[in-house]
């Protein structure tokens, strides 16, 4: 993620940000500059604080849960990430809201990250065939309503977004990470998949090269994994035990693996992250000096950007908390990323 600025002080903005903290003026993200404004309100208008436009705040803004913003005089309400909800939470519970609002940080992230990577990103209200959109909906005791995704349409269970029940979860599966952006990176990666590769003879064959043969019966396949678990050497070949479930799976933990390692990039970069550690070995000197969307080598944004993993851990562990970047990534799961971005920057 970018670093923003305010356009009329140059304080630096987060993505989330409704205001400057510095000079108060109000700001939002507008996903057709891909960029942060920030304005001054007169008569009920926002005014550009660098030039004539003028924006409306998405109506999700009024539920706290949205700071995009769109041209005052376009006839559309909801932004271009709002305009992918089919479903959200029902706001007359109380505690919905607050989990409302912690899935829509995390997707309006994901939208970012969509049109960095040039991704189509088209609402199933406009395409009903090939369009995506998010259901956030509540399991009450119904064991068939999970996280996942069918055809276009990705479903958030709501609890996912409580953090005590999350912790519970990641704990009950042993897994070193479970966090909302990270679901909905790994949904959206089945989405892709089958707009991708699935109806591409070439790319679906290369594919099947780099990640297996998804003809394999998948509910079968899900069976013996949650029976059996991954195989010992699963390190070797895989970035997490689910990922040796199914081929499909292997993608969808791969892309969000992908997608993690491209928005760590990107934020080093704005940050001007460089580490050189008093270590001999220089395989751990690392520099950013780059936007990752625009290297077409994933080798370079790779080596470059692994290093800073390892003191982003060494800090959590000064402070007492788990490591950020829980993985180990192997040769054969850095050739399935490679995969990911030739495809991409293709
Ligand atoms: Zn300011
Ligand atoms: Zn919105
Ligand atoms: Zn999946």
């Amino acid at each position: 993620m970018k670093i923003f600025e305010c356009d009329n002080c140059s304080y630096p903005l987060y993505f989330e940000n409704l205001r400057c903290e510095k000079c108060g003026h109000f700001s939002g993200y507008s996903h057709t500059h891909q960029d942060m404004k920030t304005f001054t309100a007169a008569n009920g208008f926002f005014n550009s604080d660098t030039d004539a436009d003028v924006f409306k705040y998405c109506k999700n803004s009024g539920s706290g849960v949205c700071n995009w913003i769109l041209p005052a005089r376009e006839e559309i309400e909801y932004c271009l990430a709002c305009s992918l909800n089919r479903i959200i939470p029902d706001l007359s519970i109380k505690e919905n809201t607050e989990k409302w609002q912690k899935l829509e940080i995390a997707k309006h992230r994901l939208v970012y990250q969509l049109q960095r990577l040039g991704l189509p990103i088209t609402s199933r209200s406009k395409d009903s065939k090939n369009g995506l959109c998010f259901d956030f909906v509540a399991k009450q005791g119904d064991p068939k309503v999970m996280t996942g995704h069918n055809n276009g349409i990705i479903t958030i269970v709501l609890s996912e977004a409580d953090t005590v029940h999350r912790e519970y979860v990641k704990k009950q599966l042993s897994e070193p990470y479970r966090t909302l952006i990270g679901h909905f990176r790994h949904e959206v990666g089945h989405y892709y998949w089958s707009l991708l590769v699935s109806e591409n003879q070439k790319i679906l064959s290369e594919f099947r090269e780099v990640f297996g043969d998804e003809r394999v019966d998948y509910s079968h396949s899900l069976k013996n994994h949650y029976q059996f678990g991954a195989p010992s050497n699963w390190t070797e070949s895989f970035i997490s035990q689910y990922a040796t479930s199914h081929p499909w799976e292997d993608w969808a933990e791969t892309w969000a693996h992908y997608l993690h390692i491209m928005d760590m990039t990107e934020t080093s970069n704005y940050f001007g992250v460089e580490v050189n550690p008093r270590v001999k070995d220089p395989t751990f000197k690392g520099k950013v000096d780059f936007d990752p969307y625009e290297i077409l080598d994933f080798h370079k944004i790779y080596k470059s950007w692994a290093p800073i993993s390892l003191v982003i851990n060494s800090l959590n562990r000064s402070m007492g908390v788990s490591d950020m970047y829980p993985f180990v990534v192997s040769q054969k799961v850095i050739q399935k990323m490679n995969f990911i971005h030739n495809l991409l920057t293709d």
